[in-house]
């Protein structure tokens, strides 16, 4: 690491001692970034990386509701704005009771990179709260969503900041906080991205993060003279993005044998039948090992982590972040797996990457490989500034065309600024960093 990025890296960890998740995502950014800066001396002068690093507003808010038993409930809620060179902030809503600031930070610091690679005006943020959706009622979901908006929309807008989903925000939330939204401003604006398909969403957003990641291993692959056909694939995680992932790479010629939540995996060594897999987890919302009970031949295990040791040529780490350590990576690596694509944002700990690096497995950082679902966003808002819908074979093609293109430039930054052609986390760092970095420039001291 160079004189810059290291000084840099020290203060953050003087300043935010107990962010461990930021501090990773910081380190792993920041370590790639050493030959930016040894190049560009002017960044430093500009203090750019101390701007970069620092969120230019975070907003701590508490959400009132009542549950269904009458008695007065509070979450703690964020929405960090990390950045604004490159668009408005844009970033989704996490709602899980491990949601805290550090990993809102380290999602909105990726996020940043992830937007700037996608080739399209959006800028970086990321919100969530605390709040548990698994178990509640319909009616105590809205009530929490419709307070958390209360406060938020003072926030946000179609042109200033626009939240979509992750982790425990699908359909039934947005729909929620856009109903909310809408009554308390009278606007009918893109304001929120992943909404449904009566009320401005876009076809093909809820599979775009998943097949996004296929794309991206597709292009990772074929580049390096492999291809998905008839290889073996192992999915973490059973929400949107696994979901769509194992569908998508199915259709490509794949068998996916495993999938998990986070009690447990199923193996199937038939190949998952992503049919019963849908009915748990998107109509019952239901848990992994009921499959079991349901597909003879399949087993069901208790904990999620041993989903690693299932033999594999392609692992899709696809539930959250820190699944995947490195002991587990040292377990893919022995098993055979030669291709890491991250649907998931940082699932592998640092340890599990510089692994799959030295042993020279395909590695797929989740900036890039799930980049999809954001660019798909950006699609979304397009549509809703124009009035205008598109198909899903529309959406699909642009799709397939932005993976290509963040494939590339991680590729050609690779090339350019890493140790080795094939370093896709220098290369997606890099290439991320650069428009968001000249922008700045360019902006002056803000
Ligand atoms: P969902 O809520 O739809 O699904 C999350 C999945 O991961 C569930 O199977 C869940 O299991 C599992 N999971 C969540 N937390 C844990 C945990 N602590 N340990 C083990 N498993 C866990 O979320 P998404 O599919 O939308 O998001 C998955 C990942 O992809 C996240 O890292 C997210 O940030 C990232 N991502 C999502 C995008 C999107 O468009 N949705 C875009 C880009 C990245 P359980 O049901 O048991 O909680």
């Amino acid at each position: 690491m160079n004189a810059y990025t290291s000084r840099v890296l020290e203060g953050l960890k003087a300043r935010n001692p107990h962010e461990s998740e930021f501090l990773q995502a910081a380190t792993e950014i920041l370590d790639s970034l050493s030959p930016v800066f040894d190049k560009h001396p002017e960044y430093e002068a500009a203090g750019l990386l101390e701007r970069f690093v620092e969120p230019e507003r975070v907003i701590l808010f508490r959400v009132p509701w009542v549950d269904d038993q009458g008695k007065t409930q509070i979450n703690r809620a964020y929405r960090v704005q990390y950045n604004s060179a490159i668009g408005p902030y844009k970033g989704g809503i996490r709602l899980h009771p491990s949601v805290n600031l550090s990993i809102l930070k380290f999602l909105g610091l990726e996020q940043i990179l992830k937007n700037s690679l996608t080739g399209l005006p959006i800028g970086g943020g990321k919100g969530g709260s605390d709040f548990d959706p698994k178990g509640k009622s319909d009616r105590e979901v809205m009530a929490f969503c419709q307070s958390f908006i209360t406060e938020l929309y003072r926030h946000i807008g179609a042109d200033t900041d626009v939240p979509a989903g992750d982790i425990g925000t699908g359909a039934r939330e947005i729909g929620y906080m856009y109903g909310q939204y809408k009554r308390l401003t009278g606007l009918y604006e893109g304001v929120l991205t992943g909404k449904g398909l009566t009320y401005g969403g876009s076809l093909g957003r809820k599979q775009a993060t998943g097949y996004g990641l296929c794309y991206f291993t597709k292009n990772m692959l074929e580049a390096n003279g492999k291809s998905i056909d008839g290889q073996t694939v192992v999915v973490s995680g059973s929400g949107n993005v696994a979901i769509y992932a194992a569908e998508k790479i199915t259709q490509m010629g794949a068998k996916v044998v495993a999938m998990s939540d986070s009690n447990g995996y199923i193996y199937d060594a038939n190949g998952i039948n992503l049919d019963v897999v849908k009915q748990i987890k998107e109509v019952e919302r239901g848990r992994i090992k009921e499959y079991a009970a349901r597909v003879p031949g399949s087993v069901y295990t208790e904990g999620c982590k041993g989903i690693w040791t299932i033999k594999c040529d392609i692992a899709l780490p696809c539930a959250t972040q820190n699944e995947l350590d490195g002991e587990a990576a040292k377990t893919l690596v022995a098993n055979g797996c030669y291709c890491v694509a991250e649907g998931a944002n940082m699932p592998s700990t640092l340890e599990a990457t510089e692994t799959f690096l030295s042993n020279d497995v395909l590695f797929g950082p989740g900036k890039a490989a799930n980049a999809g679902g954001v660019a798909t966003s950006a699609l979304e808002m397009s549509q809703n500034s124009q009035r205008l819908s598109w198909t899903f074979e529309e959406v699909d093609e642009k799709l397939k065309g932005i993976m290509a293109g963040i494939f590339n430039q991680c590729a050609a930054a690779a090339a350019e600024y890493g140790d080795k052609p094939t370093n896709y986390v220098i290369g997606a760092n890099t290439a991320g960093f650069l428009k968001v970095a000249e922008a700045m420039m360019a902006q002056g001291i803000v």
